[in-house]
């Protein structure tokens, strides 16, 4: 039989198995059961279903290693990747249930903090749809990344307990002994299934700790960090940008790399293949420096347990690591002391060592050396000298580290260097979050770009279809309405469909300049004071987790929630302008923002965000794009055209020569210009300290006047002057949906399937 055949069966038989499945588990008919008791039925058959699929094979494997993979919610992606999500949702309604209704039972696993954690889901997403052989490895961590509440206008963190009884974990039989400086461990792997969209499965692979307790978090997120085999796997460390210098993030690194090494080692010897031959075999890519202690621990099985000799083995681990580099940011390269990396590993210490002397004996430029004269190990240097290639997110950003930031080693490789602007997944952020759009593309373009994402350009044949245009128009006022009505439900704010959306939503770090948002929503709400109204209202949407430990970013977001409440609550205001902060930013709060955003908020410091995958998600789903030219946002602008993208600021050139020259002078800023003056300064008026923090408005005030380290206040004009002109633009209704419908058009490049082939043509040659 067929594949293909064997599926259609599959699928035909869906009412029956679920009716069977309903039966077998709650005893009863589909009709009779509660919205929870569905779903768990749903999920074990969707799990029955993919566990018979094929699973992807060849001679070759990626395995995608990365402490961070932020999946969200998997039911209806994984119906619609199986192909039945339409037929589950009509015989939900015969039976007067709703699909929707059940995708809110869904837990979400919160097993990343942003976009480098959402990128590693996008692409076993699109590495199972291309049918290619590749797993991804990370950590099974049973309270994830915290939860966001507020209270008294500020981000508190309690524990995510997302896994249940029945989830989409299972547990395996593979479990590895792995040692630490001064304790053991019993490693268990869990799998989730990874199901390609009309095509085989691959597996993320969960590893987790026997020996972990639950009980020794006690209140928020707080817990005694000395007992590794209890603690292990609590958390995902809150943070992916700022150094953890945290002995329990390195016991979790090596946890990670050690059992990989173990799984990938495994493997091999079960395909009987020489391990000599392992470059022909695997391909390992280490997903930001997190999983660089693979190098060393591979190195070391093969020595140790392997009868390699050291040059074989580094020549080959060499030819099979490549590493993906996600940020610029000094703080987030990570540098371990040689004194953590000997108390938690030990074994591998001579390595290191190894590697550094081989390194040290060719080449004397300081900046090259993997043990700095501080003795500290640059992760980072281990996996430039010892993997075969090392690739940046965006045009712009693999630039910057040739020509600045790793330009020392660009001279020595620059064969290892190459580009793979990152992409996501058009089956979650197109057809799961978007079904209306999704719908209307079918019609009026066929099913073509459901495979191939190009294939979106044939919208562009309509630029001048008014009946198309204006279907644009309603069914984004159709996804504005439903997050009305989540919003109202959830925050308790109710919002004006009707009016402007502007979002911005994504990781609070300074240099990503919500800040700068913040401080326009001061401008316009004294504006609106003095009487100047906006032609149709505005709405400022928010969404961000901040780390615990950084202070500032906690201080934005007080910001933020002070303004709301003074702007909701002003009559005078209110009418004109509203601002929501939402509680608890996740994958689930993304699908249901991002379809329903007017304009995508873009603003970072140029040179700062590598690439931005949200900026994507937004386009495809026909936002408009206010941005800095940074990230990916440069290749956006190229694809649209200047006149469907509203750019502004100083270029990424400019802002690495000011921090060359130390000559940016915020204060500077604030003495020429009277907008800025007057938003700074409103953030310790009397108004605002009557409802916030005097501590934290102050020293936020006293940061953007004296530090700044992000320059926002070099932008803040430009950025209120073209702000100003795009909500301007709106009201050239025409204007404005034709962009719209360009930026749908044009945002095939950014499908994750595209990334994923070209990491498999440059990188994994895979098949
Ligand atoms: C896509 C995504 C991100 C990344 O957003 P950026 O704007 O690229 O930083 C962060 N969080 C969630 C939940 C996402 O879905």
């Amino acid at each position: 039989m067929s594949e293909n055949l064997e599926k259609t069966m599959l699928t035909q038989n869906v009412e029956e198995q679920l009716k069977k499945q309903v039966q077998e588990d709650h005893g009863k008919a589909i009709a009779d059961c509660t919205d929870a008791e569905l779903y768990l039925s749903l999920l074990k058959l969707t799990k029955e279903m993919i566990g018979a699929s094929t699973v992807n094979a060849g001679e070759k494997k990626v395995y995608y290693i990365s402490m961070e993979f932020l999946i969200g919610k998997l039911l209806s992606n994984n119906l619609i990747n199986l192909g039945i999500y339409d037929k589950v949702a009509q015989i939900l309604k015969d039976n007067g249930k709703e699909l929707s209704a059940l995708e809110e039972i869904e837990p979400e696993p919160s097993l990343g903090n942003g976009g480098l954690g959402r990128l590693a889901a996008c692409f076993l997403d699109s590495i199972a749809t291309l049918g290619l052989p590749g797993d991804g490895i990370g950590l099974n961590y049973h309270f994830g990344l915290f939860k966001q509440v507020f209270k008294r206008h500020a981000q508190t963190e309690e524990k995510n307990d997302w896994i249940q009884d029945t989830s989409w974990l299972t547990k395996t039989d593979v479990t590895y002994e792995i040692p630490f400086g001064d304790c053991k461990v019993i490693s268990r792997m869990y799998d989730i299934d990874v199901v390609g969209y009309e095509n085989g499965s691959n597996k993320l692979h969960l590893f987790d700790v026997e020996t972990v307790d639950e009980s020794l978090v006690k209140s928020g997120i707080t817990f005694d960090k000395t007992d590794i085999a209890k603690n292990l796997t609590l958390f995902l460390y809150p943070d992916d940008s700022d150094e953890a210098g945290n002995l329990l993030r390195i016991y979790q690194e090596y946890f990670m790399c050690a059992n990989a090494a173990r799984l990938i080692l495994q493997e091999m010897k079960e395909k009987k293949y020489d391990l000599h031959d392992l470059p022909a075999h695997a391909a390992i890519q280490i997903n930001d420096t997190h999983p660089t202690m693979v190098i060393p621990e591979l190195i070391r099985i093969l020595k140790e347990e392997k009868n390699f000799s050291m040059d074989e083995a580094i020549a080959v681990v060499s030819k099979t690591c490549a590493y993906t580099n996600h940020t610029i940011l000094a703080e987030a390269l990570e540098k371990w002391p040689l004194s953590y990396l000997e108390k938690v590993v030990p074994q591998l210490i001579p390595y290191i060592k190894e590697l550094h002397k081989r390194v040290a004996a060719k080449y004397t430029d300081p900046k090259v050396q993997i043990i700095d004269d501080q003795d500290r190990v640059h992760m980072a240097h281990i996996d430039i000298h010892y993997g075969y290639s090392i690739n940046g997110v965006a045009a712009i950003h693999t630039e910057i580290l040739k020509n600045s930031e790793l330009n020392a080693f660009y001279k020595i490789y620059p064969e290892k260097f190459n580009n793979k602007t990152n992409g996501i997944t058009f089956r979650r952020w197109l057809v799961s979050c978007n079904h209306e759009l999704t719908a209307f593309l079918r019609n009026k373009i066929g099913d073509d770009f459901l495979k191939d994402a190009d294939a979106l350009e044939k919208l562009l044949g309509f630029e001048n279809d008014a009946e198309v245009l204006d279907e644009l128009d309603r069914i984004k006022m159709a996804k504005k309405r439903q997050l009305c009505a989540y919003i109202e439900a959830k925050e308790g704010v109710r919002l004006d469909p009707s009016s402007i959306f502007i979002i911005q939503s994504k990781r609070l770090h300074e240099y990503k300049r919500q800040q700068m948002n913040a401080l326009y929503i001061i401008h316009k709400y004294l504006e609106i004071k003095r009487g100047k109204t906006p032609v149709r209202p505005l709405t400022f949407l928010f969404g961000a987790k901040a780390a615990p430990a950084y202070i500032i970013a906690q201080d934005i977001i007080h910001l933020l929630l002070c303004m709301q409440e003074i702007i909701n609550n002003d009559p005078e205001v209110s009418p004109y302008m509203k601002l929501v902060f939402v509680e608890n930013y996740n994958v689930a709060y993304a699908e249901k923002m991002i379809p329903a955003c007017d304009i995508s908020e873009q603003i970072s410091l140029a040179s700062k965000e590598a690439s931005g995958t949200g900026n994507m998600k937004f386009m495809l789903n026909g936002a408009v794009t206010l941005g800095t030219a940074d990230g990916a946002n440069v290749e956006i602008a190229q694809l649209v055209g200047p006149e469907n993208i509203f750019e502004f600021g100083v270029s990424s050139d400019e802002v690495i020569e000011h921090y060359a020259k130390a000559d940016y002078v915020s204060r500077d800023y604030y003495r020429k210009s009277p907008a800025i003056r007057e938003a700074v300064d409103f953030i310790i008026s009397a108004q605002l300290l009557k409802v916030g923090d005097r501590v934290r408005l102050t020293r936020l005030r006293n940061e953007l006047m004296n530090k700044d380290w992000f320059m926002t206040l070099i932008d803040f004009d430009e950025y209120t002057e073209v702000k100003d002109r795009m909500i301007a633009t709106y009201e050239d209704r025409a204007r404005w949906k034709k962009m719209m419908l360009v930026n749908i058009a044009k945002a095939g490049f950014f499908s994750s399937d595209r990334t994923i082939a070209e990491y498999n043509r440059d990188i994994w040659k895979l098949c």
